[in-house]
């Protein structure tokens, strides 16, 4: 089970469903239009699709900016779980590779409706210092979609939770949720706790 106190999120392919703006940036800024879902099946795009590394560049640009017209969606259910850990444990921990908070923070309160002061986003920059701020905050337990980082982050002795995407679907030694409605019945809130221990 995982303890409320003490869990984080990864944000792009976890709580926002990035992959699907980036299909659709692809299809109407650069008219890229083969690009699916399930054809993602590496982290590293330039491996498992044709697209070249300018146009890579620029799509990830556009979204860790904020420039974007097309919706970046939710995962389904993300906003429930997120929503009743801020209320019940004070600010839930997101933490990015990303440069920027701030394009984050502005979809947590305008798409997810989460009260500003509900949540912390920890941009890093880098997936390798994702490991160090999950330490400084004491989290034990990360939801995370590259497989790559599941592994540091077990390392440092915090449990990984791989968030199911067509990137991590290859065999792994970690938890692996495949919704939010699962992560959220591996929670252990305290209403699930048997009578005496209430
Ligand atoms: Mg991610």
């Amino acid at each position: 089970m995982i303890d409320p106190q003490s869990v984080a999120f990864d944000f792009d392919g976890v709580v926002a469903d990035t992959m699907r703006l980036f299909i659709k940036i692809a299809r109407n800024v650069h008219r890229v239009k083969n690009l699916t879902y399930d054809g993602f099946t590496c982290y590293d795009l330039l491996e498992c699709t044709d697209l070249d590394e300018a146009t890579l560049t620029d799509i990830v640009d556009r979204i860790q900016d904020g420039r974007y017209t097309d919706p970046l969606e939710p995962i389904p259910g993300a906003a429930n779980v997120l929503q009743r850990l801020g209320d019940q444990y004070g600010p839930v921990v997101l933490i990015t590779a990303r440069p920027h908070a701030k394009p984050v923070e502005d979809w947590l309160q305008q798409i997810l409706r989460l009260d500003r002061n509900k949540f912390e986003v920890v941009p890093t920059g880098s997936f390798d210092n994702k490991t160090k701020a999950l330490t400084l905050r004491e989290i034990s337990f990360f939801v995370e979609d590259r497989l790559e980082t599941c592994y540091q982050v077990q390392d440092i002795g915090v449990v990984p939770v791989v968030f199911s995407q067509p990137w991590n679907n290859e065999p792994h030694p970690f938890k692996r949720v495949a919704s939010w409605p699962e992560l959220d019945s591996m929670i252990k809130w305290p209403d699930t706790l048997p009578e005496k221990e209430r």
